[in-house]
């Protein structure tokens, strides 16, 4: 199906040009396998996650949800062009850019299964429950602009909407899914990116995604916990697949995916030796070169600063707050 994975060289593709690849594949023998809604990595409006749409005989599973009106509207369109319902909705990990567009889907189909670990529970009583703190003494500034009000109101539902949050029947362990007759093979990596994070494959596409276990442009540690971490990218490279969709940024072949895990590997080393943070910084830039654009180089740049410096570097008890089992 190289036909139709052609779309995911071009960087953010539009609503229109999803609507023609499903147009012309509903032409073919079998419609597109799967298609990817790109999110992105604006710190200025907060990032949204990649959104994979797959489609089954009943209908769509939709893996990860964004964050912004914009990104789940893209996912409505999408369900509308091919007449179909979405029927589950699957969270890679808690993380509110890839899941508070769960609540706009769940209003339109309310029988849609969510497919997640049990993570958000206890995020619902550290993290997000910290970050509530914060964003409501955020909303209580009367010169707080209204485009970041209103990110922050939005946020603030997807947090109180606990039902399109946390999953009925947690996945606690790897195993087959099938939804819509198609067969999804999840595996759950505990104390990685999150507490439990949950990803899967796709045997029929050899489509591997990923969530935030595989990201660009830098490797986002708020939540994370390395040795986790690192024993899932050992995984994920076990695994059978051809091509692996990150949490962030474009797809990527074994190739890319293994320079992308060595690259990490390094930070890592780099956080823990004696080096300047510049350096380490310097070293993820130089390494990672090809998974982050030019106008994202800033932004890079800052937020390896910023890991290296507080979180990879931080005291081992405030280090280890992610090495637990959720
Ligand atoms: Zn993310």
């Amino acid at each position: 199906m190289s036909r139709d994975r052609s779309i995911w060289s071009k960087s953010g593709v539009s609503a229109a040009a999803l609507a023609a690849l499903c147009a012309c594949s509903s032409l073919a023998a079998r419609p597109a396998p799967y298609v990817l809604q790109p999110g992105h990595i604006d710190l200025e409006r907060g990032p949204d996650g990649n959104t994979v749409i797959l489609d089954t005989a009943q209908g769509l599973v939709v893996i990860d949800t964004g964050r912004s009106a914009d990104h789940s509207a893209l996912i409505v369109k999408q369900a509308n062009w091919v007449r179909k319902p979405v029927i589950a909705l699957v969270n890679t990990h808690w993380h509110l850019d890839h899941t508070t567009g769960n609540r706009d889907l769940l209003a339109l189909w309310p029988k849609a299964r969510l497919v997640a670990t049990g993570a958000v529970s206890g995020a619902l009583d550290g993290f997000l429950k910290r970050s509530r703190e914060q964003s409501d003494a955020a909303l209580a500034d009367p010169k707080l602009p209204k485009a970041e009000r209103a990110r922050i109101e939005r946020a603030n539902a997807a947090m109180d909407d606990q039902a399109a949050l946390v999953p009925a029947q947690p996945v606690t362990r790897d195993g087959p899914l099938k939804i819509g007759a198609r067969r999804f093979d999840l595996h759950v990596a505990n104390a990685a990116a999150t507490e439990a994070d949950l990803w899967l494959t796709v045997p029929d596409e050899q489509l591997a995604v990923v969530g935030d276990l595989v990201v660009a442009p830098v490797p986002f540690f708020d939540t994370g916990c390395e040795e986790g971490w690192k024993a899932a990218l050992a995984a994920i490279s076990a695994a059978k697949w051809k091509v692996l969709i990150p949490g962030h940024g474009a797809p990527m072949n074994r190739t890319q995916f293994g320079r992308w895990r060595t690259a990490f590997g390094a930070w890592l080393d780099c956080a823990h030796s004696q080096a300047a943070v510049k350096d380490c910084t310097d070293g993820w830039m130089k390494a990672a070169q090809g998974f982050y654009t030019d106008a994202e180089a800033p932004s890079v740049r800052l937020l390896s600063d910023y890991y290296v410096q507080q979180i990879l570097r931080a005291p081992a008890d405030k280090r280890m707050t992610y090495c637990r089992k959720a």
